[in-house]
């Protein structure tokens, strides 16, 4: 498993310039940042549990590019590596959450309640008519109109960090460990439609977890090289595992790229409810946790700190499963996404394709934007996508229908 020579001591008898990474071939945000004078004057810096230079960026160095997202190139060990190497992080930052500045505050609003209908009149050639969701009474609520015809599954996901632990890339055999016992421990005490059980990836038999994998419940195993590099796989499977409820429908899992992942999902189009759920989950899971007196990694600068720096913020992925098969194959699609800034995935995760014009789209910010703007931005996009493909199927022109850049 490729893993930096990071604690090799001897490296500083080397000058900078001998240490410097070759970055000639990369793409990713960490590459354009790291010039061989913030390398030299970053170099010898390391956190107070010791996560070096070396160790934020071997990741980005390993995996010059990938195929279908631009990577961030770089991880955080704990939370303080956001302060430490600030003359890296900052501009990564800046730069990949569009122009946030390192005196921005960033904003949380986890009230569903907040959801907007901006539907009706967003187009003349809105498909309200054709569709309305069942028992939905008179009026729609914001985020319950995603037509199911097109809208395979609902998604929403963050990532939450326990203060006073390492993060997955740097932290301990027994810090990852005292992670999934408290998780278990706060998890037990969820009940009603959140009850539900704890399943650790050493006790599961191979069929099982690959059952949940392929039904998009669970990660995937450690083969992402993103993973690999960064040091998050050591270890695998001990201190792993996924906790849900009965029906699948909100979910936990721990000790993969974040000490936590919180999932709320569901079959269809009905987003406000998978928001709900999620809001609900996640406000009583934070509570348990403090009450167990551990509380999130969260500053209000950076918001949730999280292992990954594309992930701060809000560490929010609102995203559906979409049949696009003709929108899809416009050469518009990727400006169009853009402009509604949306993002597309393959439905089996960041390293896949998307297969046979089904497409995971979700927000593309994390950061400066809150958890609720987000998923207005996710349901408002997906419901324009879904009706420019109704019009291309019925083989009318997009090009009035083309959005303006949020
Ligand atoms: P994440 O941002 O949560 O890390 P990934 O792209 O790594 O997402 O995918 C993790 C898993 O979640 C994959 O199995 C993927 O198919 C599943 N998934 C993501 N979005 C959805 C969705 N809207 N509906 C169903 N499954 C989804
Ligand atoms: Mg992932």
């Amino acid at each position: 498993m490729p893993f930096g020579n990071t604690h090799n001591t001897l490296k500083m008898n080397y000058s900078a310039e001998q240490e410097y990474p070759d970055l000639s071939q990369h793409n990713n945000y960490m590459a354009k940042v790291l010039t061989p004078e913030v390398y030299a004057s970053l170099r010898d810096k390391e956190t107070p549990s010791g996560f070096t230079l070396d160790d934020v960026i071997q990741t980005g160095i390993d995996n010059p590019g990938h195929p279908f997202i631009m990577t961030v190139g770089c991880v955080a060990g704990d939370e303080e590596t956001y302060e430490v190497f600030q003359d890296l992080l900052d501009p990564v930052i800046q730069d990949r959450h569009g122009g946030y500045k390192p005196s921005d505050i960033h904003k949380t609003d986890l009230n569903f309640e907040n959801l907007q209908v901006n539907r009706p009149g967003s187009h003349p050639k809105t498909s309200l008519v054709s569709f309305k969701p069942p028992d939905s009474g008179l009026l729609f609520q914001g985020g319950d109109d995603l037509d199911p015809n097109y809208v395979l599954s609902s998604r929403v996901r963050t990532g939450r960090s326990i203060r006073g632990f390492c993060l997955p890339p740097h932290c301990s055999r027994g810090e990852r460990r005292a992670i999934e016992n408290l998780s278990i421990e706060s998890l037990d005490v969820l009940d009603e439609e959140l009850k539900g059980t704890y399943y650790a990836l050493k006790n599961m038999t191979e069929e099982e977890q690959q059952q949940l994998i392929d039904d998009h419940f669970l990660f995937d195993k450690p083969v992402s090289p993103l993973l690999l590099a960064s040091g998050m796989a050591r270890d695998w499977p001990d201190g792993r595992g996924i906790w849900h409820n009965d029906n699948k429908s909100f979910l936990v899992w721990v000790n993969e790229e974040d000490h936590l992942r919180v999932i709320s999902m569901q079959k269809g189009g009905n987003m406000r409810e998978v928001f709900t759920r999620f809001c609900t989950g996640l406000t009583k899971i934070e509570g348990l946790f403090k009450e167990r007196g551990h509380e999130f990694m969260w500053n209000e600068h950076l918001g949730y700190v999280l292992t990954c720096p594309s992930n701060l913020g809000t560490g929010l992925r609102a995203g559906v499963h979409v049949k696009l098969p003709n929108l899809s194959k416009s050469d518009k699609f990727g400006e169009i996404l853009t402009r509604l800034r949306l993002q597309k995935r393959g439905t089996g995760g960041v390293d896949t394709a998307a297969v046979g014009g089904v497409f995971d789209i979700s927000n593309a910010d994390r950061l400066g934007f809150s958890e609720v703007e987000l998923v207005q931005m996710v349901v408002d996009g997906v419901n324009l996508l879904v009706d420019m493909e109704k019009s291309l199927e019925a083989g009318d022109a997009i090009e009035d229908m083309i959005p303006e850049q949020k």
